[in-house]
């Protein structure tokens, strides 16, 4: 059973009660019908508004929830998901207590159609990407369908250099003179 009271210490992903009981309340998440903790901390059950929270252990946590933009790098590419470990919020020098990973569907990649989700990201490549929605530490639904999100460092798929820009949406490496396709930031880095 996964009853937790007041002042147990609980870490990222614990399960600490069921959303038919409670609320999910601050850095908590909801989970299939489960609230869990974002972070590691000390639980606070309100039993009289029915509301589960978290006391995080550090005192000023970066703040994960829906629309920062975050820095990320693209772990894996598969059909219609790219897999991004993120790094921490754009802007905030504190980084993230917990260690966040999330996607970004085809559709969420670029502005417009894109037919191949491996002419807008690689694995390596650096990003900022928005978020848009939290299921879990490791369930973060992110969009980089703005002119400002998108690749700020890809990395060649041959020789694992970072390329520099020569159009709208394309790279190529100065170490093997590669070229290939990306949804690049508008701030894009080289
Ligand atoms: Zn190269």
């Amino acid at each position: 059973m996964m009853k937790t009271k007041s002042g147990d210490f609980v870490l990222p992903g614990d399960a600490l009660g069921v959303t038919e009981e409670f609320i999910p309340s601050e850095w908590t998440y909801e989970d299939e019908g489960k609230i869990r903790s974002l972070v590691a901390g000390k639980v606070s059950v309100d039993n009289k508004n029915k509301k589960i929270s978290i006391i995080p252990k550090t005192s000023s946590p970066s703040i994960i929830r829906n629309g920062v933009v975050v820095v990320g790098q693209v772990s894996d590419v598969r059909g219609q998901r790219a897999l991004i470990k993120l790094d921490s919020i754009k802007d905030n020098s504190r980084g993230l207590v917990t260690s966040f990973s999330g996607g970004i569907h085809i559709s969420q990649a670029q502005k417009g159609y894109v037919a191949k989700l491996t002419d807008a990201f690689r694995i390596g490549d650096l990003i900022e990407a928005k978020v848009t929605k939290i299921m879990g530490i490791d369930n973060v639904d992110l969009t980089t369908a703005e002119d400002e999100l998108g690749v700020l460092k890809a990395m060649c798929t041959k020789c694992r250099h970072y390329m520099k820009q020569t159009n709208k949406n394309e790279v190529e490496c100065p170490n093997c003179g590669n070229k290939e396709r990306r949804n690049l930031s508008s701030k894009y880095e080289g």
